[in-house]
């Protein structure tokens, strides 16, 4: 079967990437492992992605506002702490701006609404139930093999098959990859303590916990903790889980009940050596997989998925071929240039503020006062969650 672009993986960023290029006379096909169904209906898996306003301007852009709409919480500041330090840090939208500073929608949410308008799409089709086995590209053409013995072939091939790609490894292309040592986990959670939808990043010893305000008095609790510490706490029962995470945060929530299944996620950071080869690209998280704490993972998702249309579409403009080289590697520069400075700057942080040894908590408390010293750096902060341009 041919194509002219094949994407990799039904995830948020392969989904996003299909809807910015549909109505362009593109027969575009997407390889997924998953069924149909489950692409359909994705089961809540504990994530509540943090969006900036620049991405829900392009979720809104593919005209998922409706869809999304009864999902989404406001995120309207954020707080900072370290240890039992008096310093903390706090993230306000600057006074000129209109708004919440971010906004939260659960992970399933996002990838239900995406699906809904892939589904409504006849440029679009879904290669479901398929799992990549082999890929062969030349400069006439993408193959692609699956493991039930599809044989596809395209102009393009975008692989956004998860930060550990098996895209990425069958085209021989490395990845720095950093493993953090924890596993974070995460849950809903009921409370009596109103949150008054304000995100806490408190950086304690020996865990770190974020709060994240959803709809009505539920909050997305995560822990950072070591896979065996994790362990332990998602094997207790319902009851003793609630009085655990009470005492942990230090019962600033008042009572607290279960709402929800718990989740552990393996803290691993991953960077591509190179985003683009021959007829190949790699987006969302297969080209950069980002450590959490900064909220950044899908909205960089979105950031591949736009600056690839964008250079797709202008090698079309320019009739070009879809798989023209000097289009993938404008795409590489950029997508490189919007992502190093806080990938390495996020891996910096969740290294200094999960380490509790004497120098580092020196350095933790030093950078907490030099940021609540530095309005122009927490205004840069918070700007970047309300920009509305990559
Ligand atoms: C706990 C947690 C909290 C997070 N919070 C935030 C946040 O607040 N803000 C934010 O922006 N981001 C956040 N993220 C990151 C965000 O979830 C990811 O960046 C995003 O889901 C990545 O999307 P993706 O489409 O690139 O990959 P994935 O969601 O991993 O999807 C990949 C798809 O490819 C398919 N696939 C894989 N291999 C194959 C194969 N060989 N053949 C066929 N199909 C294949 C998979 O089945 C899957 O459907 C968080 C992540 C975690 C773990």
């Amino acid at each position: 079967m041919t194509h002219d672009l094949l994407i990799i993986g039904a995830g948020p960023a392969g989904l996003s990437l299909a809807l910015a290029l549909r109505n362009r006379g593109l027969n575009i096909g997407i390889v997924e492992r998953q069924s149909s169904a489950d692409i359909a209906n994705p089961a809540f898996d504990g994530r509540e992605i943090a969006l900036t306003h620049h991405s829900m301007e392009i979720l809104k852009g593919f005209g998922l506002g409706d869809a999304l709409a009864p999902d989404i919480s406001l995120l309207a500041r954020a707080h900072v702490e370290d240890g039992s330090s008096p310093y903390c840090l706090d993230f306000d939208p600057p006074p000129d701006r209109q708004g919440p500073l971010g906004f939260l929608v659960p992970n399933h949410a996002i990838r239900r609404a995406l699906w809904q308008a892939v589904s409504n799409s006849a440029d679009i089709t879904l290669l479901d139930e398929k799992n990549l086995s082999h890929l062969d590209i030349d400069n006439a053409a993408a193959r692609v093999r699956t493991t039930q013995g599809d044989a596809l072939s395209a102009r393009l091939v975008v692989a956004a098959d998860n930060r550990f790609s098996d895209s990425r490894r069958l085209m021989g292309i490395g990845a720095s990859m950093h493993d953090f040592g924890r596993t974070m986990m995460v849950c809903r959670m009921e409370h009596t303590v109103p949150h008054q939808h304000l995100a806490l990043e408190w950086f304690d010893y020996g865990q770190t916990v974020a709060l994240l305000p959803c709809n009505g008095n539920i909050s997305s609790v995560v822990i950072t903790l070591p896979a065996h510490e994790n362990a332990r706490l998602m094997a207790l029962d319902e009851v003793a889980f609630a009085r655990e995470i009470e005492r942990r945060l230090k019962h600033r929530c008042g009572d607290m009940r279960l709402a929800s299944e718990r989740f552990g996620y393996p803290l691993v950071a991953v960077y591509a050596h190179r985003f683009a080869d021959t007829r190949f690209a790699l987006a969302g998280d297969a080209a950069v997989g980002m450590h959490p704490v900064t909220a950044h993972g899908f909205n960089f998702g979105l950031i591949s998925q736009e600056i690839l249309a964008q250079e797709l579409q202008a090698a079309l403009a320019g009739r070009a071929d879809l798989g023209e080289r000097a289009a993938l590697t404008r795409y590489e520069r950029r997508h490189r240039m919007a992502t190093m400075p806080l990938f390495l700057s996020t891996n910096l942080i969740a290294t200094l503020f999960t380490d509790d040894r004497d120098p580092a908590r020196l350095a933790r408390k030093l950078a907490l006062r030099v940021g609540k010293r530095l309005p122009f750096f927490r205004q840069q902060v918070a700007s970047r969650l309300l920009a509305h341009h990559a």
